[in-house]
């Protein structure tokens, strides 16, 4: 990937809960790039450090969470061209002026993100105002409405207040001010998980006409790997804030190649297809404090041998480079046989162990 085309990129991304002796690893060592106008999802059950991931590389984390290493570059585009920012030396009043314009975060609950008091054309009035302070209240509010009109919401919710819209307006209200500023990288934090299926179901139909339209980048957070298929280019699975997996959407989701990947998928019922029973992951996610010793996950683990209990897996490439995942049972030196399950190839196919 030639660097022109990268949006964001993170480089051995550490966050811990907390200082010294009492501080709590929550995500390590996370590395990745996202292109131009492509959609990364990042699955993983709670506790899994998807949002510290990107409350961190937003610099949004509140104490206690600190950033205690890696790199973070946003290519940040503008009229005169392109040019690299980093995220963890800006100044504070540099972050700010970065966020709504290059960069919006769409947090899981728009009840507490919007002001109650506060009509919703208010809020985008300000959004609009802060950032061309020139700007007519006409112009503003013709804005406004076109925003509106993006997510399929009439103009008169202008009017309204929070809680006079249902779950599924609030939440288009948020998307439509994240695109207000038209950023380059949009970040969506479990934006549907308090809505019913069909609701969630159609602002992920909708969030693809708009990033085909738009040609924002967006990385989207959620638990539910049936949704972000539809929706990702590319997906990436963390457990015990590490990445597990990662692998072209379509390829994860058809032969997903970490047992905890698995187990994900086993916990949603899919889009299509006959009615199945769910079987989920067995136990719980780990306490960050005191992580098990070898792999996070051979706890939990049907498939774990004695070296997960002792030994910590990197990320390996599998796919000619297409997928990395951290699995001993995909170790070329490993005499242990993949499990059925796990060596689907994604084109439908079996592969034998290399
Ligand atoms: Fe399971 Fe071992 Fe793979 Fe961890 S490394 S996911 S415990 S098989």
């Amino acid at each position: 990937m030639s660097s022109s085309t990268r949006i964001l990129d993170v480089k051995n991304f550490y966050v811990a809960y907390g200082y010294g002796e009492d501080a709590v690893q929550a995500v390590t060592d996370v590395s990745f790039t996202l292109e131009k106008g492509h959609v990364l999802g990042v699955a993983g059950e709670s506790g899994s450090g998807k949002s510290t991931l990107v409350y961190g590389l937003t610099r949004l984390l509140r104490a206690p969470g600190v950033i205690t290493g890696g790199d973070v570059t946003l290519r940040l585009q503008s009229p005169d061209g392109e040019r690299d920012f980093d995220m963890l030396a800006a100044s504070d009043a540099d972050i700010r002026a970065v966020r709504w314009s290059h960069v919006s975060i769409v947090m899981q609950s728009a009840l507490n993100a919007l002001n109650p008091m506060r009509k919703i054309g208010k809020e985008f009035d300000e959004v609009l105002r802060t950032h061309d302070p020139k700007s007519t209240k006409a112009q503003r509010r013709e804005r406004s409405e076109e925003l509106l009109g993006l997510v399929k919401l009439a103009p008169d919710r202008l009017q309204r207040f929070p809680h006079e819209l249902s779950g599924g307006q609030r939440q288009r209200v948020m998307i439509a001010m994240a695109l207000a500023l038209q950023p380059e990288l949009v970040i969506m934090d479990e934006p549907t998980t308090a809505l019913d299926v069909v609701t969630q179901r159609e602002i992920v139909s909708e969030l693809h006409d708009l990033r085909e339209k738009l040609g924002f980048a967006l990385i989207f957070i959620t638990h539910d790997l049936s949704l972000l298929v539809e929706l990702a280019d590319d997906i990436m699975v963390m457990y015990a804030g590490r990445i597990v997996e990662r692998a072209p959407a379509l390829d994860l989701y058809r032969a997903p190649r970490h047992p905890y990947t698995l187990g994900l998928m086993d916990s949603f019922p899919p889009l299509q297809g006959e009615r199945q029973v769910m079987t989920g992951i067995p136990g719980t996610p780990p306490n960050l404090k005191n992580l098990p010793t070898g792999c996070a996950f051979h706890p939990r683990c049907p498939y774990a041998m004695d070296r997960c209990r002792t030994e910590e897996p990197e990320l390996m490439s599998l796919d000619n480079g297409e997928r990395l995942v951290a699995c001993w049972l995909h170790d070329p030196s490993s005499s242990a046989a993949v499990p059925v399950a796990l060596r689907h190839s994604p084109h439908g196919d079996q592969q034998e162990q290399s």
